[in-house]
């Protein structure tokens, strides 16, 4: 199902190919987030136009509501939906961070209570992977305890021990074989966990790893310590999953860690504020500057959206709150991380994803790159920058949230 092809010498970084049925993506990806079996403001049509060969949904959410027997009826959820790509499921244990929908926890399962009717359900790991057999997902994930920051080493200790016990229980559960089943290693902050987590959630032998309760409002930097600790307890052979994380730049450096599948709904909430993904780093439509710029956001970018719109367009959509104006921003900032995991796969394969990801880290972060990354390969080319770009970056505050894995 998973195939290395092509590893980049001096870093973790690899390409590879998964094959799922008669579906192909080629890694790393990046999946955008229908967590209801629906993107934010686009079809399935788009995604496909716009090159998303899978995507992520959540099983929790879809099980409350409509209930897997009408996505059963309608084929499945990729049926139900009309996408023909890749479809992951997320098991709904990140809902635990979700205050309005998290009434506890025990050995059995978590006990939530439904956004659409109040009812209370207990998700426990074999529900979990009959709602998502029954969505026929290409991809499932086990049941995990997301325990949050700052947790005492207990109750990471907890959160991970009940991790594993339903990473077991789910395993056991699961029948269908055209399915993917991922197990999440958890660990919370506390790398002598992670690396704990890892290796057992390795040896039950799933078709993929998730790194699981990663990048959740701590400081960045303890999540890729944890990365770092546990990632080479991870099958060299199986996928791995890093969930909620899709910056350009923690892209880059994720993969370069070895990380293959990446999800996130940043690029649509960035897009949400008006916030453009381009080669040179961000740009903020809303600046007065493009009131009367009638170039499209990125000189040469192929999606819909600069092929038939100008900044001056954008500008004014954003300042009046048109709903279209959300659309063409999403519909851009996801082709761009579309054609921005197709050059990583091609750099990898090339020789030049050092060159690339510095690239990126440096206009999407501002960091020195060589402080930030893993590999040693020297510095071989100059770094382009459009300087007007980075000036506004900096005086514009950014509101954007960190990553959130909300699916
Ligand atoms: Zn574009």
């Amino acid at each position: 199902m998973f195939e290395v092809t092509d590893k980049e010498r001096g870093s973790g970084a690899r390409a590879g190919v998964l094959k799922i049925g008669n579906m192909t993506a080629r890694t790393p990806f990046f999946m955008p987030v229908a967590t209801k079996a629906a993107p934010r403001y686009i079809s399935s049509k788009d995604l496909e136009e716009l090159g998303a060969k899978a995507i992520i949904s959540n099983a929790l959410m879809l099980h409350l509501h409509p209930g897997t027997d009408v996505i059963k009826q309608a084929g499945g959820i990729r049926g139900f939906m009309n996408f023909r790509g890749i479809v992951f499921t997320d098991c709904g244990g990140f809902q635990i961070l979700r205050k309005g929908l998290f009434l506890g926890i025990k050995e059995e399962g978590i006990k939530f209570r439904s956004p659409f009717d109040g009812k209370k359900v207990l998700l426990t790991p074999e529900l979990s992977i009959h709602i998502q057999e029954e969505l026929g997902s290409e991809a499932a994930m086990c049941l995990d305890y997301c325990a949050p920051y700052g947790s005492s080493r207990e109750e990471a200790e907890d959160a991970m021990k009940k991790t594993h016990s339903w990473a077991v229980r789910s395993k056991n559960a699961h029948s269908l074989k055209s399915q993917m089943l991922f197990g999440i290693a958890q660990g919370n902050f506390y790398k002598d966990l992670r690396v704990e987590s890892m290796k057992f959630i390795a040896d039950i032998g799933f078709d993929g790893i998730s790194l699981g309760g990663l990048f959740i409002g701590e400081p960045k930097k303890i999540s890729y310590e944890m990365i770092r600790a546990s990632i080479r307890y991870a099958p060299e052979e199986k996928p791995r999953y890093i969930m909620g994380l899709g910056s350009p730049e923690d892209i880059v450096k994720s993969v370069s860690l070895g990380i293959d599948i990446f999800d996130s709904v940043y690029p649509v909430e960035n897009a949400r504020h008006g916030t453009l993904f381009t080669w040179n780093g961000k740009l903020h439509i809303d600046n007065r500057k493009y009131k009367n710029d009638f170039r499209p956001i990125e000189e040469g970018c192929g999606c819909y959206t600069c092929r038939h719109y100008t900044r001056a367009y954008l500008h004014h959509l954003l300042k009046t709150d048109e709903p279209l104006g959300f659309r063409l921003r999403i519909y851009h900032n996801l082709y761009f991380m579309q054609h921005l995991m197709e050059r990583i796969r091609g750099s990898i394969v090339d020789g030049s994803f050092h060159e690339l990801s510095k690239h990126i880290i440096s206009v999407y972060s501002g960091e020195d790159p060589e402080n930030s990354m893993e590999s040693n390969v020297s510095n071989r080319i100059t770094v382009l920058r459009r300087d007007d770009e980075r000036d506004e970056q900096k005086n514009a505050a950014d509101t954007i949230p960190s990553e959130d894995r909300n699916v």
